[in-house]
């Protein structure tokens, strides 16, 4: 089949990108290389069947092309991590609803599937976890910059489900808890490949807060599979599902799991969020999801434990 996929030179995208090509598809990723990196496919770039195009969703004759040309979309492309949300609110807003506009109007208009990757952002801070798919979701105050990712994925959300509506566009919604892999950058806040760094290097690890926020890791493998297993699977369109692990953890903990792992001997320091992030940030203090819905349909099954996923993450930091 012939695939376009956004946002492909992410670390998302890139793992995605790895497994249609084993897969036997055909595949052009577009990617704008900001938060993205060529690094990341390099290793993909000898295979026929793969078309690497550096571009915006934004460039709507570009999207305009690459849909036409494609048979499905895997639609990723958007401003990553907290700390790039916050460094460029503008851009990243602009970026995820009128270039998501883009990619589900062409969709529309050409009659192609879409899978599209949402965040566990959108349930904003519910206190309530586990949590599930239809639950209340609890937004922060709009002079607090962090919360305007989480509406501009609520909205993309409610566009796809008004075009899945009214259009009968064949469009699913993964929403992303904390996924972690090698090649997850440390560059935007993402905080397991910060650990293993500051680890590794015995540079103090900075746990921000008091460390009592509770977050959900999955393995990227379990990612892929389970939004592939979305695409293929017609009674998903229309419908939100949560990916993530129900297992949870503090982030204090997994800093010490970390610096034990990577036998270390960095000192855990706490860091006030204002120092991080300024004075008008919010964290949310929990993430976790209800997976039930996606196990019923597809047989989701995070296998890979978080012990099993950081002694991976670790070894690829090491260079082993
Ligand atoms: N975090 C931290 N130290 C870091 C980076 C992140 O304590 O060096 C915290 C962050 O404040 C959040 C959690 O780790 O509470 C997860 O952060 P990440 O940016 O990876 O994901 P998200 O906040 O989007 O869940």
């Amino acid at each position: 089949m012939k695939i376009l996929l956004t946002g492909g030179a992410g670390f998302v995208g890139s793992h995605l990108a790895e497994s249609l090509l084993n897969d036997g598809h055909e595949l052009t990723v577009v990617d704008n290389l900001i938060t993205g990196s060529k690094e990341n496919i390099k290793h993909l770039e000898d295979k026929a069947e793969f078309r690497f195009i550096e571009g915006s969703i934004l460039d709507y004759k570009l999207m305009l092309k690459l849909v036409t040309e494609c048979e499905c979309i895997y639609h990723l492309a958007a401003a990553v991590g907290v700390k790039f949300v916050i460094d460029n609110p503008l851009d990243s807003l602009i970026t995820n609803v009128r270039g998501t506009e883009i990619i589900f109007e062409l969709a529309h208009i050409f009659h192609k599937k879409v899978f599209f990757a949402s965040s566990s952002e959108v349930y904003g801070k519910d206190a309530d976890v586990p949590f599930s798919e239809d639950d209340d979701r609890i937004m922060g105050s709009v002079s607090k910059s962090r919360w305007g990712y989480a509406f501009s994925k609520g909205f993309d959300e409610f566009l796809a489900i008004a075009y899945a509506q009214e259009k009968k566009l064949p469009i699913v919604i993964g929403r992303l808890f904390n996924i972690c892999g090698p090649r997850q950058s440390h560059n935007y806040g993402m905080v397991i490949p910060r650990f293993v760094e500051q680890a590794l290097k015995n540079q103090p690890i900075t746990v921000y807060g008091d460390g009592q926020q509770i977050r959900s890791f999955t393995y990227i493998d379990n990612v892929v599979k389970a939004i592939k297993s979305l695409m293929d699977n017609p009674q998903a369109y229309g419908q939100i599902f949560n990916i993530g692990n129900s297992n949870f953890i503090s982030i204090g903990e997994i800093a010490q799991k970390i610096k034990q792992l990577c036998h270390s001997n960095s000192e855990i320091t706490y860091i006030p969020y204002s120092q991080v992030y300024g004075e008008n940030f919010e964290d949310m203090f929990y993430r976790v999801p209800d997976t039930s819905k996606i196990e019923k349909l597809t047989g989701f099954n995070p296998s890979i434990d978080l012990d099993e996923m950081l002694k991976i993450i670790i070894n690829y930091h090491r260079g082993s």
